[in-house]
């Protein structure tokens, strides 16, 4: 079939491209890369699973899922066996989400955790966990659905159900079928300017709850793009990056934005610097300024391509590019949306339906098979703004008033209430419903305010117990909201009025309503403007930058700035910014915050690494002691390595140099934490340790809660040694562990071996070879006798006090705040607890050629190995010392001292320097 013909469906297209370029690379998503033909046998493998559980042409499949590589193959599954998806973005209330799954009528549910987490409403539905196993029995072919089962896919079928904000009820579902699809695919390559080098890689950000990611992840893989999928960022901290450094880092060519989003990524040095790097930049959605393609040609992107089109009409209709001298693009007085895609027509027509002549102002009104069939359960009478139009034949309505002018047709404002808002399509009505009944209002009207970066205002008349405090009043109005509503329909500013003004038909005179800026009962708007020079609610005065003794205070102001942003009344500075709803424009806004107020200037790429006050904290302060903008240290957090602070402590990052009386200089201790994965418990130890050397403390991924715990030995003991050789570039290294962490630390001194570097002794601190059984309770009972009997009860019982009580009292999670090691919490301790026991039970060492000592606490260690089972790591057996304390408290302040002399002893032999 003749792939350039609009009837060539997406399976058709996409096997094509299967067989042309099967070893090219298809996806690139946070979970995994695929070639065309791996992401091939993962689609087929899903097909089954969706056949096996009965799917078939009447069933609509609701995707619930995180942006992985699941979220592409369950859809293109979907595509192929020519069954509807419907997504359902796990982010939604569940009240909409529930009208969704209703009203599709949705079978079957593929969903991962993210999504279950969010749809545990229908457990009557059944689901398919992506990461379960696979059916391989049977296999689609290629192009689609077998004979035996119907004749294949057919343009009829539908391809996915997408539901937008409904004017006068709830959401309604665009049912978009197979043909439709087939046409857009034909014709958006029209749009397309392929990348010079011929390879290109589009970036796809979009989430699938609206149709422009068909672009992204349909249209793209029919045409031998490599797809690059960004992560959510509410998703697992390691897959987190901004688009920016997506773009960098996998030589993005082309990418697709909304004008907002835009605006946002340019006020940004780093992700305008990556965004000059695109060939082309699609832009759509809302209208594009000329201000803004102007900065964007002037960023340095190739072309910029202004795309229009309802949902109702497939994805886009319209377009036009941008190219040339940016200041001539910023002297016009718009961009137009352009002329019409090949397939798609149109007609712009007065009240009467009659075409007005190029120049006049008139509705827009689009034809061609683009058109979708209409709203899913609408009676076949109420076709709303599908039309049959004499010229056009099927039509749609698009509420659009446009003009046409020689350069295209130009978008210039709306026939209703529909707004766009940060490129979200939102019916006014739909929020006014969504808000009503809210506790304190008898009357809310809403409108979208403010130009270009327009933003929901309520207008409320309070009624006579609505809050006095305006502030109070907003998030009360928002969290009723929020009920029914997604985060970007909830108003973000409120003006009370005493009664509204009506026109002569008796409605809400909304041209009347006051406008926010102006009125003298506004609150404040709770989400300050990037671009506003109005002070921020809190922080210090701008031109006071903080040192490091502000810690608190910034990471405080920093707290509060979260709650603002981001409408809560409080945030600890442990919450995470992403986590609690922010985005990238949020993001921004914080930054601008933090640079008005301290003259920092940090990049997004920042946030993500450092996304809680306490870590953003550290950041701002690191960065205002190095003299203010450009890098910023890693924070704490972020890293694994934690330098104690000390009389020998080296200047982060500079350990060389030759050694002075303190030990500035020397070769540093880099010590592995032990199971609870923090390395707070050798805090004394360095401190006495750090008159003598440096001490560097390793502390696991995960204390924190928030990122993710490496997922092997082999994994952290990789990380480990990437950032020890980051920090220290040089051997000899000298390396310890505590506990589990003992195995860690001989795993990285094989590494290191291969790697050619000197490891000339790995110190073990009461550490036990892996696979040994833990002792069971009669085991544990056991020691504890034989420890009685050693060394007397009173000693012993002292002991076992502290184990329970560091344990059982999350003393370890206030002392590790208190220091400032990072941002640890009790969850984040307790998974990494469990999950390191199970690592390094099951880690298989390979034996490794190095010196060790075994430091053994005197007390209750009975139940350590013998030593000869060292052998499954160790060529030689470790040279054994016994230490004063037991396993829990060898590190105290009153056995640390002699721990630390010990340990200076065998250093200073091992490495004479
Ligand atoms: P949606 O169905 O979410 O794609 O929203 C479609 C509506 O967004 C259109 O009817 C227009 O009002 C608006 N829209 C889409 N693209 C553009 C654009 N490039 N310029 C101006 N408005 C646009």
């Amino acid at each position: 079939m003749d792939l350039a013909a609009p009837e060539a469906l997406a399976p058709t297209r996409f096997a094509a491209q299967i067989r042309a370029t099967p070893t090219s690379v298809a996806l690139v998503a946070p979970d995994v890369t695929l070639t065309y033909a791996q992401l091939h046998e993962r689609i087929d493998a899903m097909a089954s699973r969706l056949l096996a559980e009965g799917v078939d042409d009447t069933t609509c499949v609701g995707l619930a899922l995180d942006r992985t590589s699941h979220l592409v193959t369950a859809l293109w599954a979907c595509l192929r066996l020519g069954v509807p998806y419907v997504p359902l973005d796990p982010s939604y209330p569940r009240g909409r989400l529930d009208h969704m799954v209703r009203d599709a009528g949705v079978g079957l549910l593929v969903a991962d955790d993210v999504g279950l987490a969010s749809l545990d409403a229908w457990t009557g539905l059944p689901v398919l966990d992506p990461d379960g196993p696979e059916r391989s029995s049977w296999s689609p072919p290629l192009e689609g659905r077998p004979a035996s089962s119907r004749s294949g896919v057919r343009a009829g079928d539908l391809a996915y159900v997408i539901y937008t904000s409904g004017s006068t009820g709830p959401p309604k579902g665009v049912q978009v079928d197979q043909g439709n699809l087939a046409h857009f695919l034909a014709a958006m390559g029209a749009a397309v300017r392929p990348a010079p080098s011929g390879a290109g890689v589009f970036l796809a950000s979009t989430t699938l709850s609206f149709d422009p990611s068909v672009v992204e992840l349909v249209w793209s893989l029919t045409t031998g793009f490599t797809v690059v999928l960004s992560p959510s960022l509410a998703g697992p901290a390691a897959h987190r990056a901004s688009l920016g450094t997506l773009i960098e880092r996998h030589g993005v060519t082309h990418a697709q934005l909304t004008p907002s989003r835009a605006r946002v990524l340019l006020a940004d040095d780093d992700e305008r610097r990556a965004l000059g790097r695109l060939d082309q930049l699609f832009v759509g959605g809302e209208v594009l300024t000329p201000g803004l393609a102007a900065d964007l040609l002037a960023a340095g992107v190739g072309t910029v391509t202004n795309l229009y089109g309802p949902t109702e009409t497939t994805v886009w209709a319209f377009a036009h590019h941008v190219t040339g001298d940016p200041a001539a693009v910023r002297a016009a007085g718009s961009v137009p949306v352009g002329g019409p895609l090949p397939g798609y027509t149109h007609r712009i027509v007065d009240a009467e339906g009659a075409s007005v002549a190029d120049g006049r102002v008139g509705e827009l009104w689009i034809g061609g098979a683009g058109v979708t069939r209409g709203y899913r359960n609408r009676p076949a009478h109420d076709a709303g703004p599908f039309v049959d139009d004499a010229s056009l034949g099927g039509a749609y309505r698009t509420g659009d008033l446009t003009r046409a002018e020689p350069g295209g047709v130009v978008f210039v404002g709306r026939t209703d209430d529909q707004v766009k808002v940060d490129g979200y399509r939102i019916e006014l009505g739909e929020v006014e419903r969504g808000l009503a009944g809210s506790p304190g209002t008898a009357q809310v009207v809403v409108a979208a305010r403010g130009a270009p970066h327009a933003r929901l205002v309520a207008y409320v008349v309070p009624a006579g117990d609505a809050p006095r405090d305006r502030d109070a009043m907003l998030r009360s109005l928002r969290e009723h909201g929020a009920a029914s509503l997604p985060g970007y329909m909830l108003p973000t500013a409120l003006v009370r009025v005493d009664a509204f003004e009506l026109t002569p038909s008796g409605k809400v005179d909304r041209a009347r309503l006051p406008d926010p800026d102006v009125a003298t009962d506004v609150l404040a708007d709770v989400l300050a403007d990037a671009g506003s020079h109005a002070d921020p609610p809190t922080g210090r005065a701008p031109d006071r930058r903080p040192r490091t003794g502000d810690l608190d205070e910034v990471r405080a102001t920093l707290a509060v700035w979260w709650a603002d942003l981001l409408g809560r009344h409080r945030v600890r500075t442990e919450e995470d910014f992403f986590d609690l709803g922010g985005d990238s424009t949020l993001a921004v806004r914080l930054l601008a915050r933090v640079q008005r107020s301290w003259g920092i200037r940090l990049g997004l790429a920042t946030l993500v690494a450092a996304p809680t006050p306490q870590l953003l904290a550290e950041v701002v302060v690191r960065a205002a002691g190095a003299g203010g903008g450009g890098a910023v240290a890693t924070p704490a957090g972020a890293s694994c390595l934690v330098p104690f602070a000390g009389p020998a402590a080296p200047v982060w990052g500079d350990t060389h140099g030759a050694a002075d009386r303190n030990g500035r200089g020397r070769r540093p201790l880099v010590v592995v934490h032990g199971s609870g994965g923090n390395v707070l418990n050798l805090t004394a130890m360095a401190r006495h340790l750090g008159e003598m050397r440096p001490f560097v403390g390793v502390q696991a991924r995960g204390v924190d809660g928030v990122s993710e715990p490496d997922p092997s030995i082999e994994a952290m003991t990789e990380r480990y040694i990437d950032e020890l050789v980051a920090y220290q570039p040089d051997g000899p290294y000298l390396l310890g562990g505590y506990s589990g962490g003992g195995v860690v630390a001989i795993e990285m001194a094989r590494r290191l071996q291969l790697r050619g570097a000197y490891v000339p002794v790995v110190l073990l601190f009461d550490s036990y070879p892996p696979g040994q059984d833990q002792p069971g309770l009669p085991g544990k009972l056991g020691n504890v006798v034989r420890s009685v009997r050693h060394h007397g009860v009173p000693a012993v019982a002292r002991s076992l006090a502290v184990i329970l009580r560091r344990r059982m009292s999350g003393e370890v999670v206030a002392d590790a705040r208190a220091l400032g090691y990072g941002d640890v919490t009790e969850l984040g301790l307790a998974t990494v607890d469990g999950h390191f026991n199970r690592l390094v039970a099951r880690h298989q060492p390979v034996p490794v050629d190095v010196r060790t000592v075994l430091f053994r606490a005197e007390i209750i260690q009975a139940s350590l190995p013998p030593v000869r089972e060292w052998r499954r790591l160790l060529t030689r057996p470790p040279e054994v010392r016994t230490v004063p304390g037991h396993h829990y408290s060898m590190f105290d302040p009153a056995h640390a001292g002699a721990l630390a002399a010990a340990v200076e002893d065998v250093l200073a032999s091992a490495d004479p320097d």
